[in-house]
């Protein structure tokens, strides 16, 4: 049977097995269900398996020939805590918890590449197939790393693909260097001093100095920034006073920080600093900031993008872009890239009807792309992996 058989061959299992993911969603650092079905899944196709990495992260190796050369495939496993909104057969069995995301869908996907290449050990080297936890914003990918996924698993190079809706399906993204912005988040405390709502003169007032900063820091991406350079400063809570009569003595202000590269993150850091204490000083409040990094931008090396471009354009039916903007959004595959070179693209998720984009209560992942996932692992590990 020849490769593009089997994956025909197996897309039904695999749509059965995404779906059976699907109903079982579970959240970062709990996948319990999922690592262990991810495993078994390995063991029973012979390949060597290793668990409880970073957590709940499972690593498969796969080895043929006799090469020394080895590369990671990697996907995620969690879901988010969104209540399901769909009524499909295979909805979230578990209350407040969904597959909003697709890394159902990736999972899968590697599991399909994993089930194509043992049948089909067309290749010369390693594939480490990477399962990762906790993805959303729990920084999954950095405990794989601290517990040594990089020393136990030598690899020249890493890879990962996640499903983008709007996209259509066949579509990959391919993107030469930023692909995702970093995340960063920030807390400020403001602290003046309480006074009847009727007599402001004899209190400082947190609101109005927690105002003024709201204003202040939009001046941050717009006066303190290169005009080309593309950033976010998002104050997304405002937390202050609970009566009608009473001028509150704290305020409470948090945010998220959007950014393609560490000297603009350094640049926001300093700036919203400078900002807290000139309305502290203007206003007679103290102000503290507490900015905290998050995931790095996830920024693809030239030689990996360039060869992903190339595997995606080979597979029949597919085509590739390479001229997509970036998404603001952010990935903790950025934390790989800090030791590995490597490539993250997008795959078409199909057309995001009914606003079911990433994150939506009403989002499922399209199992028409299993195909078009599976074959760009496949082909990806034997063109990276040749056969001399
Ligand atoms: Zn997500
Ligand atoms: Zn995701």
């Amino acid at each position: 049977m020849s490769i593009p058989e089997k994956i025909r061959q197996c897309h039904p299992a695999l749509t059965a097995l995404r779906r059976d993911i699907h109903a079982h969603p579970e959240l970062a650092f709990e996948e319990h269900r999922t690592a262990d079905l991810v495993a078994r899944r390995l063991e029973a196709l012979g390949v060597e398996v290793h668990r409880g990495l970073g957590g709940t992260g499972v690593v498969g190796v796969l080895k043929a020939g006799r090469s020394l050369r080895a590369i990671g495939l990697r996907a995620d496993m969690d879901a988010l805590p969104i209540q399901e909104r769909n009524d499909f057969a295979h909805v979230s069995l578990h209350a407040g918890c969904m597959h909003a995301c697709g890394h159902d869908g990736h999972t899968t996907m590697l599991l399909g590449a994993a089930e194509v290449l043992a049948a089909h050990p067309d290749f010369d080297g390693t594939a480490y197939f990477i399962f990762q936890p906790a993805e959303e914003g729990e920084g999954g990918a950095d405990a794989m790393v601290d517990d040594g996924l990089f020393d136990r698993f030598p690899m020249a190079s890493i890879f990962g693909m996640h499903n983008w809706p709007g996209l259509p399906t066949g579509h990959f993204a391919v993107h030469d260097g930023p692909v995702m912005a970093s995340a960063d988040r920030f807390d400020i405390e403001i602290c003046g001093q309480g006074a009847h709502g009727a007599m402001p003169h004899l209190g400082t007032d947190s609101i109005i100095a927690g105002a003024a900063l709201v204003q202040a820091l939009q001046t941050v991406v717009s006066r303190t920034l290169d005009p080309l350079d593309s950033a976010v400063v998002s104050v997304t809570q405002f937390h202050a006073g609970e009566a009608y009569n009473v001028i509150p003595d704290r305020a409470k202000l948090c945010g998220t920080v959007r950014a393609f590269s560490a000297a603009v993150q350094d640049r926001i850091e300093a700036t919203i600093s400078r900002i807290g204490g000139g309305v502290a000083a203007s206003h007679g409040v103290s102000v503290e900031v507490d900015y905290r990094r998050g995931y790095p931008p996830t920024i693809n090396t030239a030689d990996e993008a360039a060869f992903c471009a190339a595997v995606a354009g080979s597979l029949p039916g597919a085509s590739v872009l390479t001229d997509l903007p970036p998404s603001m959004g952010a990935e903790d595959f950025a934390f790989y890239l800090r030791h590995k070179p490597g490539c993250y693209v997008w795959i078409g998720n199909g057309p995001g009807e009914g606003g079911c984009t990433l994150h939506n209560p009403h989002y499922d992942f399209n199992d028409a792309i299993i195909p078009f996932g599976v074959a760009y692992w496949v082909e990806l590990v034997r063109r990276l992996l040749p056969k001399t």
